[in-house]
């Protein structure tokens, strides 16, 4: 079993040893708004976590009893919302006397998409609310390639759409929109060697939105700017590492107009993408029941003591006993 709650989502899934995907249910905050108060999202954490354990043990017709670990996302995430999910978790291994597994959020995006497609050795195009990472083992260890200055690029999206009025989550709100648009306006691309920084043209969005510039105009060229900087530092991190495998993860791999332009990108250096269905790219339990069992399986112990969680777990802190 796994147990997700770094950011606005709570969830928890039970995957058996062949990564099938038992049970995966989840409940997310969206508040009305402003973005996530942390406090606020731990609290419904803590009202929905245990619930969601009965019902994905019933989903999956798998008794609590028979679980072999229980796993949940030590990091990285926002401090509150992650020491819930850890608090349920030590509670739930306690009372089941099961092994008890802390995984690094953005390597079990990484490993259920392996485990999920066909890919073997990707360079993940990590992009969700938080986070915006271009992922790659390499030398023992998932490495970061690149990854943003500032805000994530789901951030970016979602505090464009509120500043404008749109509502919340803006993704797939922009991506609508843009689809009506018929102008590509001037916005900062921001791609620093391998990094990539977002909040400049967030400010520049809502300006040309001020100055009268349409909504659809604005989105399209949002979309445009932003993604085709993940484009480029992905190819970037391709070509560096020698890969033909591009995998997307995260809430963000959910836009089309993302999805074909990182697969052109792919098709022109003759490597294929991949993305996993929308459940297992959004934060889910399923990945982190996956990813833990990986690291059971492979000897990985943690005592209830040293479970702390940690806000700022890197991915390439991760040591992959695993692979
Ligand atoms: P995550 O943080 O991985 O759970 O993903 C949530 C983020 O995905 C939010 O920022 C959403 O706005 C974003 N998102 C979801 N669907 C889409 C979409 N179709 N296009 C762009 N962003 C999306
Ligand atoms: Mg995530």
């Amino acid at each position: 079993m796994g147990i997700e709650s770094t950011a606005h989502t709570a969830s928890v899934g039970i995957v058996d040893n062949k990564c099938r995907i038992l049970a995966n249910e989840s409940s997310s905050i969206s508040p009305e708004k402003g973005g996530i108060h942390p406090r606020e999202a731990a609290n419904h954490h803590a009202e929905n976590l245990v619930p969601l354990v009965h019902q994905a043990a019933k989903k999956a017709g798998v008794p609590l009893r028979e679980l072999d670990a229980v796993a949940f996302a030590i990091g990285p995430g926002l401090g509150p919302c992650l020491r819930t999910g850890a608090t349920a978790a030590r509670a739930l291994a306690l009372s089941l006397d099961k092994p008890l597994v802390g995984v690094n959020h953005c390597v079990a995006h990484l490993e259920i998409g392996k485990a999920t497609t066909r890919c073997k050795e990707p360079v993940l195009l990590y992009v969700s609310g938080g986070n915006t990472q271009v992922i790659a083992f390499a030398e023992g260890r998932y490495r970061i390639f690149g990854e943003t200055l500032d805000i994530g690029i789901g951030n970016l999206l979602d505090k464009f759409a509120r500043s404008v009025g749109l509502g919340f989550p803006g993704g797939p709100l922009v991506e609508s929109l843009a689809g009506k648009g018929k102008r590509l306006l001037q916005l900062p691309y921001s791609v620093k060697g391998m990094d990539v920084a977002f909040s400049g043209m967030l400010t520049a969005a809502i300006e040309l939105h001020k100055k009268g510039e349409s909504l659809a105009d604005v989105c399209c060229s949002l979309q445009e700017t932003a993604f085709a900087m993940l484009t480029e530092v992905t190819e970037r991190a391709l070509a560096h590492l020698d890969r033909d495998e591009v995998l997307l993860g995260g809430g963000v791999a959910c836009n089309g107009k993302l999805r074909s332009m990182v697969s052109r990108m792919a098709k022109d250096r003759d490597a294929e993408m991949f993305v996993p269905e929308a459940s297992l790219c959004v934060d889910n339990g399923a990945m982190i029941a996956w990813t833990g069992l990986l690291m059971h399986k492979s000897g990985v112990r943690l005592e209830v003591e040293d479970s702390s969680v940690n806000q700022r777990f890197r991915t390439d802190q991760v040591d992959v006993s695993w692979a």
